[in-house]
């Protein structure tokens, strides 16, 4: 594990839908940064939910992974 992945805070367990969406913030906040990529995602991370506030999916899942050392979260 490098510098900036031993930064992020690694939640295993989301309580509720707005911890999961602190945690996409974060997520996106990495993404920013540029050291991280998307390995997958079952939809766009900005559109989990849709303009009416519904969920895109029942299940919800985004894969990020460092560019330098090649860790990957799942969020
Ligand atoms: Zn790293």
């Amino acid at each position: 594990m490098c510098d900036n992945c031993r930064n992020i805070k690694v939640v295993k367990r989301f309580p509720s839908p707005n911890t999961y969406l602190s945690a996409l913030e974060q997520v996106k906040e990495l993404l920013a940064t540029g050291n991280y990529e998307i390995e997958f995602a079952t939809c766009p991370i900005d559109k989990v939910k849709d303009e009416n506030g519904y969920w895109c999916d029942d299940s919800i899942a985004h894969k990020i992974k460092c560019k330098q050392c090649g860790t990957s979260f799942i969020c």
